[in-house]
């Protein structure tokens, strides 16, 4: 392990000299045990980021020559690492490394997160003798094959578990395939926004693009060989529960307009909350000529070189896509209805330098440290400032003193990014507190703004004639191009698929058109082996990464399917107290926040303003809340039949009404 490293000393050294300190500290304080060390450089440690060091040139030189020393020392030695680190040395070891004090409670959490023990414990483990279990016969059908579905087959993999993966599209990727707008790009500091137990030592930015996230993702399909659990171009359209067999019957669509079925215990959906897109109904768009079309359905034929191009929204999709094209278009205008806010983050358009890259990929826990360094300065830290204070004078613009404070530095910053340009700055600052819609990142957005091609045009949008958009005030823009910005709708979870539990009852007569309720978001009294991911209020607004969420729901959900084939159980369905208590909770923790916040509209909210898709929890609690399956929250059933769905040939990977995979 170590002889590597210090094979090319050179090379070594050239890394260190450009990598980032913090994860360097950390790794020469985790194998020398040398805290004092800790002690000298954390002073100048302010922020888990990266650029918030201000650690004296000689400072850092000690500590490359010692980790030099000790990586020596390991290679000569051939001793290990050691195998255990006390949580007090921990806690001491993160709390320098992010210049605060990591509280103890996260400790397990992060160790978890950053796989610093050899053991991944969110891979779940048989608890009976499995060759005493009839496992082959139990089936899982998983829909989707995006990030979390993925994670899902993954996991039942690892078990043994038949599954299959119905996937809508012809390849896996969900909606990292589907984006293609010019600028897709991750938002969540990629380092972590990966798969904890699959970490790519070798993304080029910080927060990657499009194509690169995808081809991890088919890396990672590939490497666990789960290619040949997909049928793709099958397009869920029906999941029936069959309660004497105590199974669930899925129909799907295939690409040649045939309906297929599958028959399976239990039914993990992964469709995704953003996939549906959100076509506001414009009177008149259907009579425009030009080219129309929404950005997760990208038109490449489409050449937007020398065209007037609208760009309706002004959201996460809308900040990326914009300056990506503003430079080609002749004219982009940008209808904004409501402003967002944006952050700067100095690292969002960077490489990641070749030091760091080396040390990721050469020394051991380097890229561990880093992981646990981003993955803190995304988590909680911002949780606690985004409950509303009730005595707080200023309620309309912000929440309390410091989520003002934050308003105020975000202000600070667009006035210099836009040149103290007053007209423009009145358009842009929102009214509502920062946080209130999903806090995004500046892409240029308001350099962008800026330029002399690119206009935006605030008020509403009143129709759409054959040529231009025409406001409510009577002002009339002429375009060649229409480009809709305009998000998905989030609260029509599984929608368009008809879900049909106990009794017939469908998912939608119980949720309605933008309702939806789910016990932790996973599971729905009436729905029993049916599990969601990325399920009501699960969306993560305040922080962390949705495949943190989506790991820890898979753990969650896999040891409830091993819950079932331990006991022979046929049906497995949440307490409805269970399911109510837990979503009164929920509610009321998300009325105290700022999603919502009166002055805010977001498809955070149902039209009823009920937060329906955001996680009122801080990632703690989620993780705590999900990290075991609690039996006694649950009703199981042994149905008079036998257990396990009868005529499934054990060692077939997945065959029901003729259904062949792959
Ligand atoms: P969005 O945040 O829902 O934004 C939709 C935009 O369309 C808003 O500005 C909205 O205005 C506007 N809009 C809707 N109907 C309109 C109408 N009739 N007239 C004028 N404007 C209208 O959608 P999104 O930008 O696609 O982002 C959705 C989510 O996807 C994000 O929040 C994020 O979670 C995810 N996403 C992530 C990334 C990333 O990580 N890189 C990138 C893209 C998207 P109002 O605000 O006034 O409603």
């Amino acid at each position: 392990m170590f002889d590597a490293v210090v094979r090319d000393e050179a090379a070594l050294k050239a890394a260190l000299a450009e990598a980032d300190v913090a994860p360097m500290l950390m790794v020469l304080a985790q194998l020398s045990g040398d805290l004092e060390i800790l002690g000298e450089v954390a002073p100048h440690i302010h922020g888990a980021w990266s650029f918030l060091e201000s650690v004296p040139e000689d400072l850092k030189q000690k500590v490359r020559e010692r980790l030099v020393a000790v990586l020596r020392d390991y290679a000569a030695s051939g001793r290990e690492p050691p195998r255990h680190i006390p949580s007090e040395t921990l806690q001491k070891m993160m709390s320098a490394g992010v210049g605060q004090t990591v509280p103890e409670e996260y400790i397990p959490l992060l160790v978890e997160e950053t796989r610093l023990g050899d053991e991944d414990t969110r891979s779940v483990h048989w608890q009976r003798d499995p060759e005493r279990l009839p496992i082959r016969n139990f089936k899982v059908i998983i829909i989707g094959a995006g990030f979390a579905g993925l994670c899902a087959g993954i996991r039942l993999k690892e078990l043994g578990i038949p599954f299959v993966i119905l996937e809508k599209n012809q390849d896996v990727g969900g909606t990292w395939l589907e984006n293609v707008y010019p600028g897709c790009a991750v938002d969540t500091p990629n380092h972590f926004y990966s798969y904890s137990f699959n970490p790519n030592d070798k993304w080029s930015r910080h927060f990657s693009r499009r194509d690169e996230i995808l081809a991890y993702i088919v890396a990672t399909t590939d490497k666990y060989g789960l290619r040949q659990d997909i049928r793709f171009g099958a397009e869920v359209t029906t999941a029936e529960f069959d309660e004497p067999e105590a199974c669930w019957h899925v129909t799907f669509r295939t690409a040649d307009g045939t309906t297929q079925a599958v028959t399976g215990n239990a039914v993990i959906s992964a469709v995704g909350q953003l996939n549906r897109p959100s076509i506001p109904p414009i009177a008149g768009l259907p009579l425009f000529h030009g080219p129309v079309f929404h950005t997760a359905r990208w038109d490449r034929t489409v050449d937007l070189r020398g065209k007037r191009v609208a760009m309706i929204g002004t959201g996460a999709s809308a900040v990326q896509a914009g300056p990506s094209i503003a430079p080609d278009a002749a004219r982009l205008l940008v209808f904004q209805r409501t402003p967002h806010w944006l952050m700067n983050n100095p690292n969002y358009h960077k490489e990641v330098s070749a030091g760091n890259k080396w040390a990721i990929e050469h020394i051991p826990y380097f890229g561990k440290w880093l992981r646990f360094q981003l993955f803190w300065a995304g988590s909680d830290g911002f949780h606690a400032s985004l409950q509303m204070d009730p005595d707080w004078p200023m309620p309309d613009n912000s929440l309390n003193e410091a989520n003002y404070k934050m308003r105020e530095l975000i202000i600070d910053y667009v006035r210099k990014e836009l040149d103290d340009d007053k007209e423009l700055l009145a358009k842009v600052i929102p009214a509502y507190p920062p946080y209130g819609k999903r806090m995004l990142r500046d892409n240029y957005w308001y350099r962008m703004l800026k330029r002399p091609n690119v206009e935006l045009v605030t008020g509403s949008i009143s129709y759409i004639t054959e040529d231009s958009i025409v406001m409510e005030d009577g002002t009339v823009h002429q375009v060649d191009v229409v480009i809709m910005a305009t998000g998905f709708q989030a609260s029509k979870m599984l929608w368009p698929m008809d879900i049909r539990g106990r009794n017939g009852r469908t998912i939608r007569g119980i949720w309605g058109d933008d309702d939806p309720r789910a016990y932790l978001g996973i599971t729905v009294p009436g729905f029993p082996n049916l599990f969601l991911t990325y399920g009501p209020n699960t969306n993560l607004a305040h922080g962390g990464s949705i495949i943190f969420h989506t790991e820890c729901q898979v753990r969650y959900i896999t040891q409830a399917v091993r819950e079932m084939i331990e006991n022979s159980y046929t049906t497995l369905e949440v307490r409805t107290d269970v399911h109510d208590g837990y979503n009164k909770l929920v509610d009321e923790k998300c009325r105290n926040m700022v999603w919502a916040h009166p002055g805010v509209t977001s498809w955070y909210k149902n039209r009823h303003n009920r937060v329906t898709v955001t996680s009122p929890w801080r990632l703690l609690d989620y993780w705590k809340l999900t990290q075991h399956f609690v039996p006694e929250e649950y009703r199981a059933g042994r149905s008079g039949h036998t257990p396990l769905i009868p005529g499934q040939e054990a060692g077939a990977i997945f065959s029901v009404d003729q259904l062949t995979v792959g």
